[in-house]
């Protein structure tokens, strides 16, 4: 087996089960290594710390599998993507649920491999050269262990770049007529595009916040701002909201949004394409005012050196709602950026509400759907934050 050895006093954050290898920490490799093989992670001094894959072009040059000197094999993937599935057959599964993430990558032990179940077609993306490496492999299991028959590929995201991987999409597995399906999620249907929609088609981490707005819509005229395919749309109108404006810039987002709302023999309601930025300062001046409004926009930092002016945009949207916003208003606010914490997310939406002169509370936090997990050696997988906000 073929070894990275680290630098002395390099080994710390393995000790601490980080899954990641920073090129910086690494001394040397020896034997022969082809990308996305198995390596022997090694301490300076020679002793057994883990068994990665290696990423020769990445800066996170290698991704643990494991930290116990065990074969990385068909078997042992067999065995982490049964126990990420058998966790959410206990915990998250419903009848009148049918989409869900069966793997969140390095939250479940298989860094750099998100499985998302959609009704009976899997959706795979493969974002390392470690999950490039052990693809096939892992199709077969994913049939095998879930008794499906197609998997359809994901791989088209920018983050393959930084390890030498260009896109792939298409089937890995089986094939099917039309790429929309059809999900439930808590009993409301909605088509999704494997093929064409984003990511792997829905933003399935949303689900569980998705039927919290539903709750707190009753009787509200609801504003559903970066609405997609109408995911908060769909459950505020199942939830007795008086009315629904959905703005995105996707006009294929919005499309699909009336579809979804009609398939759910919900009332038409308000689909704007615009860009959000401009939609609220022009709302602002029709002085248009709303019971409840929902932001969850697209993600403005990718990195920390990005972080300053996500901020700025965050301010900005939230100020513009929180002026929106009659009295008694609900502000349900998201940032899904990695590189703005919980806490930074509240410092700029109290900004935002003391220059809008709003007197608001936090009445609820929210998060990422528990298919979306966090594994407490690897906080990175944390990233989607919400407030409820209350407007007095
Ligand atoms: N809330 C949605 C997911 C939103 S994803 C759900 O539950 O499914 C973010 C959306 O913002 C995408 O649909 C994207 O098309 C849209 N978007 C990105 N920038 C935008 C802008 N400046 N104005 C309007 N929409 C934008």
């Amino acid at each position: 087996m073929p070894s990275l050895i680290l630098k002395p006093g390099r080994e710390k954050s393995v000790l601490r089960r980080h899954p990641w290898i920073f090129s910086g920490a690494v001394q040397r490799v020896d034997g022969e290594i082809v990308s996305g093989g198995t390596v022997d992670v090694l301490s300076s001094k020679g002793d057994f710390l883990a068994r990665a894959s290696y990423s020769p072009q990445s800066q996170i040059r290698a991704r643990v599998w494991t930290f116990d000197d065990e074969p990385v094999d068909k078997d042992f993937f067999r065995r982490q993507i049964k126990s990420a599935i058998h966790a959410r057959d206990t915990w998250h599964l419903t009848p009148d649920t049918s989409a869900l993430r069966l793997i969140y990558a390095e939250s479940d032990g298989i860094p750099g491999l998100i499985v998302d179940r959609y009704a009976d077609v899997l959706v795979l993306q493969s974002l390392t050269a470690g999950s490039e490496y052990w693809k096939e492999t892992i199709a077969d299991i994913l049939l095998e262990e879930t008794g499906l028959q197609t998997i359809y590929e994901r791989s088209d995201v920018d983050v393959r770049e930084l390890e030498g991987l260009s896109p792939q999409v298409g089937f890995l597995r089986g094939t099917i007529s039309n790429s929309r399906i059809t999900i439930s999620e808590y009993g409301l249907k909605f088509i999704v595009d494997v093929e064409h929609g984003h990511k792997t088609g829905f933003y399935l981490d949303q689900r569980v916040n998705r039927r919290r707005v539903g709750r707190l819509a009753r009787d509200r005229d609801v504003l559903n701002c970066f609405c997609y395919t109408g995911g908060f749309t769909v459950h505020a109108l199942a939830g007795g909201a008086k009315s629904v404006a959905s703005a995105d810039s996707s006009a294929d987002a919005l499309a699909l949004g009336r579809e979804n709302v009609s398939l759910n023999g919900l009332p038409e309601s308000e689909w704007i394409e615009a860009d959000v930025f401009q939609l609220l300062r022009k709302f602002r001046d029709q002085n248009r005012s709303f019971d409840m409004i929902v932001l969850d926009p697209p993600k403005f930092a990718s990195t920390v050196a990005q972080v300053e002016k996500a901020a700025r945009g965050y301010k900005d949207i939230n100020l513009l709602a929180f002026k929106l916003l009659r009295p008694n208003g609900i502000l349900v606010t998201f940032s899904c950026s990695g590189g703005v914490d919980a806490y930074l997310f509240q410092k700029i939406v109290a900004g935002a509400a003391l220059d809008a002169g709003a007197d608001a509370q936090i009445i609820e936090r929210l998060s990422q759907s528990p298919d979306h997990p966090v594994a407490l050696n690897f906080p990175e997988g944390t990233y989607l934050k919400g407030l409820v906000c209350l407007k007095r």
